[in-house]
């Protein structure tokens, strides 16, 4: 196999690859890169690995997908060694397990810390990428592969006074490392997405006050998480091959096999039947063993949603509290689904208050608090767990300058466009992990990052064997996966829903009510999978080799 090209300047600082991001994606990507011999190096910028582990430390962070299908699988011992201790595991014990992975295969030597690369240039001349890190380092490299993580770039509201507040306050992706006091404490909360949801059902019990500021309800349901015993691992372990073989052809890559029968085949007692029996099993089976109708049609959905709203009813005791958390403006399962654990219950206990900020906005914070237009709540730590620039704010922090000095964040100013979620025309010899428009976010997310890191090395790969020194997407071969993605959207109720599956984050300039960008594929893992495999099959049909 060839290797690192003979024309960049300073062989010190020259790779094959580079790997932005040392997160659940780079550290495989590097085990394989560098399983082949190249010289390839991660950078990160943070001052550790683990990347979505190594931030969201917030009480309660955990998996909703189970651990067993969160793991990698590529390796055997690694699934034998590791010992799953929760169905759904914290996030020390991920973190633990990501460290597990990076120290078994010594890759911690591969990667640089607190390495921020804030500005990449394509060299047309030397057939590679320069990179500036903040601190005065060029790295040349004749590939780069984005591993930047979906939900790397937080994003706390613009609200007036933030700054003026003397208590403490966090958003949930910066939560300290070290112990942040809540006993006795009086909390505020903004946000109730999937990550508001958690932190609420794990310190409800623990504060003195808990408020939370709602400005939408989210559907959510119960995780049902539980421990894992040594005999309950043992047999896990030995049924490996086929948990990873069911991921592999369901559309969410997880265990779970959506219901086909045909919502309207069966009787309405056979689909409550079906949700009761759903609505007790753990993580996402409520959602994904589903009718798949939920997602496509507006009455099943309805009904279904109807069937929820009455089991929030019976949760929640007092009735004003219950309706204010069921969502109107959406129906159930077509924003990404929170699971909780606690969370309606933290709402029967006189320490936790609703307050609903569509009926009575927030003004601004104070040096003591937060003012609503109807009153002012005295806190001493506030949340905020309102976010992410999803999907493309990772590589919009970073200035990419590709062929004639075009910058990406330009190219994506009204959203992404890309071929296959893992490459951009006009960006040659750099490739994206669980990119936008991908088949990642939108699915059991390791399972969808070990395709494509195994495709990208193939693709690396091929091009090293072939002396190919330059690759890139075609406008057409672009164009045309552009315009699959959003009509995919146009087949789901989800392309109605306001979140950031569908690009949209009010705390982001430019980003107006009804904004619209196709972030991510729909089209379900096997058909994203036979996708990337079948343009490999026919020599990178769509992408141009030189
Ligand atoms: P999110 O789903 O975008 O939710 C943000 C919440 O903050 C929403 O309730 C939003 O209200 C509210 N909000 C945002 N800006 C606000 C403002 N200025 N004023 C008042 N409220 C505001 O973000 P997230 O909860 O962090 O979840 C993001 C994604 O992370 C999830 O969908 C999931 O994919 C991932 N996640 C995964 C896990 C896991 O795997 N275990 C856990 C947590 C998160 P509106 O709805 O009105 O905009």
């Amino acid at each position: 196999m060839t290797t690192a090209s003979a024309q960049a300047p300073s062989p010190q600082q020259v790779h094959d690859v580079v790997v932005l991001g040392a997160g659940v994606s780079g550290i495989y990507q590097i085990k394989r890169l560098t399983d082949l011999g190249l010289n390839a190096v991660v950078l990160e910028a943070d001052d550790d690995l683990g990347g979505t582990w190594y931030r969201n430390r917030y009480p309660g962070a955990r998996f909703d997908s189970e651990s067993v299908t969160y793991g990698y699988s590529f390796s055997r011992e690694l699934l034998d060694e590791w010992h799953w201790k929760e169905r759904y595991s914290g996030q020390p014990e991920n973190l633990r397990y990501l460290n597990f992975v990076a120290n078994k295969f010594n890759l911690r030597r591969f990667m640089r810390f607190n390495t921020r690369v804030e500005a990449m240039r394509w060299d047309e001349t030397g057939r590679c990428w320069r990179l500036s890190i903040i601190g005065g380092d060029e790295v040349v490299t004749r590939f780069v592969i984005c591993a930047v993580g979906p939900l790397s770039i937080p994003t706390p509201p613009r609200i007036e006074g933030m700054d003026d507040f003397r208590g403490e306050a966090y958003h949930t992706y910066y939560w300290p490392k070290e112990d942040v006091k809540l006993e006795g404490r009086r909390v505020g909360v903004i946000g109730t997405g999937a990550t508001g949801i958690q932190v609420i059902g794990a310190i409800a019990d623990k504060v003195g006050e808990l408020t939370v500021f709602q400005r939408r309800p989210n559907w959510c349901a119960p995780l049902n998480n539980s421990e894992i015993s040594d005999e309950e691992m043992a047999g896990i372990r030995k049924r490996y091959d086929e948990i990873f073989a069911t991921c592999k052809i369901t559309p969410g890559g997880f265990e779970h096999v959506p219901d086909r029968r045909g919502f309207w085949n069966v009787t309405r007692e056979e689909r409550v039947a079906l949700w009761d029996s759903l609505y007790g099993q753990p993580g996402f089976a409520i959602w994904l063993q589903n009718f798949t109708e939920i997602f496509t049609d507006e009455k099943a959905n309805a009904e279904f949603s109807a069937y929820i709203a009455d089991r929030i009813r019976q949760r929640v005791h007092d009735p004003v509290v219950a309706e204010k958390l069921i969502p109107r403006d959406h129906g159930f399962g077509v924003q990404r689904l929170p699971m909780e654990t606690n969370y309606l219950e933290a709402y029967n206990r006189s320490n936790v208050h609703l307050v609903d900020i569509s009926e009575t906005p927030i003004q601004r914070i104070t040096e003591t608090g937060i003012e609503t237009t109807d009153a002012h709540y005295e806190l001493d730590l506030i949340v905020y767990a309102t976010g992410f620039d999803a999907i493309t704010g990772g590589f919009d922090r970073i200035d990419i300058q590709g062929v004639d000095g075009a910058r990406l964040a330009d190219k994506w100013k009204d959203g992404p466009s890309t071929y296959l979620g893992t490459m951009v025309n006009g960006y040659p010899n750099l490739v994206m992990i669980a990119g936008p428009q991908s088949g990642s976010a939108s699915t059991n997310f390791p399972r969808a990052i070990e395709t494509h890191v195994d495709w990208i090395t193939d693709l690396v790969t091929y091009c090293l064997d072939h002396d190919i020194s330059r690759f890139e997407a075609s406008p057409e071969a672009e164009a045309m996966w552009n315009q699959h993605v959003r009509d995919m959207y146009q087949t789901l109720l989800m392309r109605n829903a306001k979140g950031w599956m569908t690009g949209y984050n009010s705390n982001l300039p430019g980003h107006e009510e009804g904004t619209r960008r196709y972030i991510v594929y729909n089209g379900g893992a096997p058909k994203y999978t036979r996708t990337l495999n079948d343009v490999a099959a026919n020599g990178y049909r769509g992408i141009v080799l030189a």
